[in-house]
């Protein structure tokens, strides 16, 4: 089996279109385009952030071994996003494919196009729920808190729940 250096843990998530066939899509286009899915959370329905009136996302995170530098896995990312349609109208308003790199191996790394650990992270119910189903015990390199223990100490109050619909 082929070895692929590095591990990262992303986020998908999408409020526009069909959800649920969208994060189909795009967890068949990481597999195509940027390693091998090692672990994927279930998927979570959560109300929109920022913008109470767009519709409901659903979020589902993904554990991808890769042989992609950080750059070099957004650029990928950026390029199934702008596949599956995402059409950009207005900031944290509806989007098909969202996809947001959380963790690369322990790297720390602020650059104007990249900042890793996604830096929203420990106050995103959204993402620590799913990103909880497959890393409960990573640890943060920066907080050094684990998944779980981000979980637990989490401020947001908006609700996310085990989406129930059809896979
Ligand atoms: P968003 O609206 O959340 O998709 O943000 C898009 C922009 O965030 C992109 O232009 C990226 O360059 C930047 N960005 C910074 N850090 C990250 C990260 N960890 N994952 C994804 N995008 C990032």
């Amino acid at each position: 089996m082929k070895h692929h250096a590095h591990t990262a843990y992303l986020l998908l998530g999408s409020n526009l279109g069909d959800r649920v066939v969208t994060l189909h899509r795009a967890l068949v286009a990481l597999a195509g385009k940027a390693g091998r899915l090692v672990a994927v959370s279930g998927v979570y329905e959560t109300a929109a952030w920022g913008q109470e009136a767009q519709p409901a996302f659903l979020n589902q995170a993904v554990q991808l071994n890769t042989d992609l530098a950080p750059e070099q896995l957004l650029a990928a990312c950026q390029q199934i996003e702008a596949d599956l349609g995402r059409e950009r109208l207005e900031l944290w308003g509806p989007r098909t494919l969202d996809v947001d790199i959380l963790f690369y191996d322990d790297l720390v790394l602020d650059t104007p196009a990249l900042t890793i650990p996604h830096p929203r992270l420990p106050e995103r119910l959204f993402a620590l729920m799913p990103l909880a189903d497959i890393a409960t015990t990573y640890v943060h390199p920066q907080l050094g808190k684990s998944v779980a223990d981000l979980l637990a100490d989490c401020p947001d109050k908006l609700p996310v729940e085990p989406w129930l619909g059809d896979l």
